[in-house]
């Protein structure tokens, strides 16, 4: 008698948003940055969020990593640890405004959430290195905040979270002051590190490029998430073109 496989378990979502809003201000002044919205990012999707400015990506992109809370509704971690300081590791964002210490330097910067985790110092040098060689801003690596341009500064904020190696990455327009090219191989390199360490990505993004490059399409317009679509599969051509490889300390 043969036995049935059993179907493969439901790994559970790494983040889930059930009807979660957020306002900002009071009274007359009051914005709602986001309404009601009811999402989850399952273990290795590949989301873009698209809307126009102002259409709340960035409000729902911070209440999905926990740094903002949500006016109402609930946001949970089904699939990340139960308390709030390691789920903190576990999620990696790339914020949309400047977000290096400005007394830092590149190296330090992308190094810091691996101190702060008490990761050894050799695996720390070895994984920021990497990291900043995979974003092409290694040479930039004694330099301080103040001494880049705009597109260098979100390079080194992609490589600190790459650094990480965290299971949700949320990243908001990573590719917003790069130009075409750099921003594809920025998005080839999120992809490829993604897929490495695996992790979920979710990318917020008003370019369309880039989210043609993600699976899935969720379309934010007036603080409404209107709609969860699946794009046509991208061919997965990122891997050849950044050419990622395992450093020590990857999750298996
Ligand atoms: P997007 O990232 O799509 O540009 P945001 O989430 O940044 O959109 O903003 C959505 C709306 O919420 C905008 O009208 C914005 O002005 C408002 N908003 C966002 N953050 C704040 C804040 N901290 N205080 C007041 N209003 C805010
Ligand atoms: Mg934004």
């Amino acid at each position: 008698m043969t036995s049935t496989p059993h179907p493969p378990a439901q790994q559970a979502p790494v983040v889930v948003c059930q009807d979660v809003a957020r306002t900002f201000g009071h009274g007359e002044r009051a914005v709602v940055a986001v309404h009601g919205s009811t999402c989850e990012v399952l273990p290795g999707a590949r989301t873009a969020i698209v809307g126009p400015s102002g259409s709340g990506k960035s409000t729902l992109l911070h209440i999905m990593s926990g740094l903002e809370s949500p006016t109402s509704g609930a946001v949970t971690w089904p699939g990340l640890a139960t308390d709030a300081e390691r789920r903190g590791r576990q999620i990696g964002v790339v914020f949309q405004s400047p977000s290096l210490v400005p007394a830092l330097t590149v190296v330090e910067n992308a190094a810091l959430p691996l101190v702060l985790a008490g990761v050894a110092e050799g695996e720390t040098d070895e994984r920021v290195r990497h990291a900043l060689h995979l974003v092409d801003v290694h040479q930039l690596a004694d330099q301080l905040p103040e001494e880049l341009s705009g597109g260098q500064a979100q390079r080194v904020a992609v490589a600190r979270v790459l650094a990480q190696r965290p299971d949700l990455i949320l990243a908001d327009e990573p590719t917003g002051q790069l130009d075409r090219a750099s921003g594809q191989h920025l998005v080839d390199v999120l992809l490829a590190t993604a897929d490495e360490i695996g992790a979920a990505l979710v990318v917020s993004t008003h370019d369309s490029e880039v989210a043609e490059r993600l699976t899935l399409r969720w379309t934010m317009h007036e603080g409404r998430l209107l709609a969860q679509d699946t794009n046509v599969p991208a061919p997965p051509t990122h891997r050849d073109r950044v050419g990622v490889t395992p450093v020590s300390g990857a999750r298996s």
